[in-house]
């Protein structure tokens, strides 16, 4: 028996579809967990097993999260990595995260998890990238499934220790060859291939500055002999430029390419310094970007060219990146910020809150290499946000509703709807006690600070 559901009555529908219509009193049927139909709520059934009235209500695509680390959330403000850049910032977070336990991973996963769904995220990459105490990916892709969120696990990796020229502490580096197995391993057990997929697994060792370009290597080898995606983080700011210069002889597209990590199965965080070779690099051969506003500002990394990449023609996404650098997690915030600091690097025009939104969506959908997200048309997952408009934050500004949820106070959302199941209503979370996992994230937070003294 098919289950039914139907939002109606939108104040505005926003629907990324081929023509970027915005339909006035909208409404989206869903049959189980894909979208039936979109359009006018009087042109739509006027039944369904469950009806939401979006009366006074945006309706959106849930929004997509490209980057992130979730397990940071322990470790947001803390006191010694507040003011400085990349290298030192991770420096001095290094330590205190080789404690971290697979409890931790579990609770802050669900954290950073509920603090995006609440903010209009539905789906999400994670990076993890340190597995430390037996720590392991399985323990966020539990968190996922039990919170509900649509899940890329990137399966992270360092194999160079300071010893051999890396910056991470050799106590928390792996072994290449069990970072090989561990990565087949989780492809093997949880990787979904199919349309509506709610878990893929990516390959993806952290950065060029803490593996080698032997794992580089073999892992796009290996994501390719499985049709998985490839993630890492790319030219980030200066002195990962000039790390690449110094170690390779290369830029870091140049190294990218000569790894294999260039594709439409493969996409960088950052490339705020990605020079213009890179961006025509990156946009005939469809390789994707995860743009981090906060991320760059917080570590004052630099502008990434944004305007300069999507009129070349690269996919860009969005990406919150770690709690430790950002440090929120709300994904309309980010949206806000992508807007906002395009136009400090490159003018007023350089980006408008609807391409802002749609980086967000369609742009998200195609960096994670998906064709079932990022827009409500027919056959697409059920993914939706709803916005009440009547807060304060909006008063005022409902000339225009779609453009207040970027230009105005980041709002959070009424309702979250993923692959068809209503994990949030009437702003709070359906799918776990709130409450219960911040307590002990706070716990676990001060232990692992406590831990690292
Ligand atoms: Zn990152």
């Amino acid at each position: 028996m098919s289950k039914t559901l139907l939002i109606k009555n939108a104040n505005v529908l926003v629907t990324m579809n081929e023509q970027r219509e915005e339909i006035s009193n909208g409404a989206v049927f869903i049959r189980d967990n894909v979208i039936e139909q979109v359009g006018p709520s009087a042109t739509l059934p006027q039944t369904a097993d469950e009806v939401i009235d979006a009366s006074h209500h945006v309706v959106l695509p849930g929004l997509i999260n490209t980057h992130h680390h979730m397990y940071q959330s322990l470790t947001r403000a803390v006191p010694a990595a507040q003011n400085g850049e990349l290298f030192n910032w991770l420096t001095n977070l290094y330590p205190i995260w080789a404690n971290l336990t697979p409890e931790m991973i579990q609770v802050s996963t669900q954290t950073a998890m509920a603090e995006l769904m609440l903010s209009g995220c539905t789906t999400s990459s994670d990076h993890l990238y340190i597995y430390p105490n037996g720590c392991r990916l399985d323990d966020s892709l539990e968190a996922a499934q039990e919170i509900g969120m649509r899940f890329h696990a990137a399966r992270g990796s360092m194999s160079v220790g300071q010893s051999k020229g890396g910056l991470p502490p050799d106590r928390v580096v792996e072994q290449e060859a069990d970072i090989l197995r561990d990565t087949q391993r989780l492809i093997e057990t949880y990787h979904d291939a199919e349309r509506h997929a709610m878990q893929r697994i990516v390959v993806a060792p952290c950065s060029p500055f803490s593996v080698s370009r032997d794992l580089m290597r073999e892992s796009a080898s290996m994501a390719r002999s499985f049709g998985v995606s490839l993630h890492t983080h790319l030219a980030e700011n200066v002195n990962d430029i000039a790390y690449s210069r110094e170690k390779f002889n290369m830029t870091p597209a140049e190294y990218a390419e000569d790894c294999g990590w260039v594709g439409h199965d493969v996409w960088h965080a950052h490339c705020v310094q990605l020079d213009d070779a890179g961006i025509n690099l990156f946009a005939h051969t469809h390789t994707g970007i995860a743009h981090c506003p906060c991320s760059n500002m917080r570590l004052a990394s630099g502008i990434a060219p944004i305007r300069k990449m999507l009129d070349a023609g690269v996919s860009v996404g969005l990406g919150v990146d770690g709690c430790a650098s950002n440090d929120s997690g709300h994904m309309m915030a980010e949206v806000r910020q992508a807007m906002l600091l395009q136009r400090v690097g490159f003018g007023p025009d350089a980006m408008t809150a609807r391409q802002a939104l749609e980086v967000a969506t369609l742009g998200g959908a195609k960096v994670l290499n998906r064709d079932d997200i990022g827009a409500l048309k027919p056959g697409m997952s059920a993914d939706i946000v709803m916005f009440d408009v009547r807060q304060i934050g909006f008063a005022g500004a409902l000339h225009d509703p779609v453009a207040a949820l970027v230009f105005c106070t980041p709002p959070n959302v009424a309702c979250s709807i993923i692959n068809g199941r209503v994990v949030i209503r009437d702003g709070r979370l359906t799918t776990i006690d709130l409450g219960q996992v911040i307590e002990r994230h706070n716990t676990l937070a001060f232990a692992l600070a406590e831990a690292a003294r």
